[in-house]
């Protein structure tokens, strides 16, 4: 092999709710599982790019007693599912469990996952042989825009979700390279912005 081949490479971390999937609130029954129209193709165009998609996601409802890790993991393979009939494919899943205010003991702490915490964003890194300063962020809140400034990634807010109200709501210090529309719209300003 030669070291290119070993070398770290470019990916897209993706946030869920809000992003991927409707944001419904804490997602508790399959039944409120709402892919957006666009997801499959985008994630499709980024997979033919030969950019490894990751998701990154909050899952503060295990720590709170909402639903259970089990749920989430049935979640992330239901999604796989709608993913693989449309040929498009997440290469993993990463979620934070923890909140400082759960009632779940096990998961009541201040961890490092939590976003805008990077500690995901290195796993996957270590796991999948990612480098996150050519990597991009695309969610709909500002703490994933935070996230993309932690590791030196691109920041792409989308306006889904709660990013319509994060964009009017900006944070002092704190810009996305990009606010496109929605996951499609990233898709395609990512894969201009690609480094050769
Ligand atoms: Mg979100
Ligand atoms: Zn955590």
């Amino acid at each position: 092999m030669t070291p290119a081949a070993d070398a770290p490479r470019a990916a897209v971390f993706l946030d869920r709710d809000g992003t991927l999937v409707e944001d419904v609130g804490y997602l508790d029954t399959l039944a409120r599982l709402a892919v957006f129209p666009w997801t499959v193709d985008a994630i499709r165009a980024l997979n033919q790019a030969a950019l490894p998609v990751v998701v990154i996601t909050n899952q503060s409802g295990i720590a709170r007693g909402y639903f259970t890790e089990a749920f989430v993991e049935e979640t992330h393979r239901t999604l796989d599912a709608t993913l693989a009939a449309g040929r498009a494919r997440i290469a993993a899943y990463y979620y934070c469990p923890h909140h400082p205010a759960g009632v779940v003991a096990a998961y009541r702490q201040q961890c490092g996952c939590r976003k805008p915490g990077r500690a995901l964003v290195d796993r996957a890194a270590q796991a999948l042989n990612l480098d996150a300063t050519q990597s991009f962020v695309v969610g709909d809140k500002w703490a994933d825009v935070e996230l993309a400034r932690a590791v030196g990634a691109r920041a792409i807010l989308v306006r889904t979700g709660s990013g319509a109200v994060e964009e009017r709501r900006p944070r002092p210090g704190l810009a996305a390279d990009a606010v496109v529309d929605n996951l499609a719209a990233a898709a395609s300003w990512i894969l201009m912005h690609l480094n050769p």
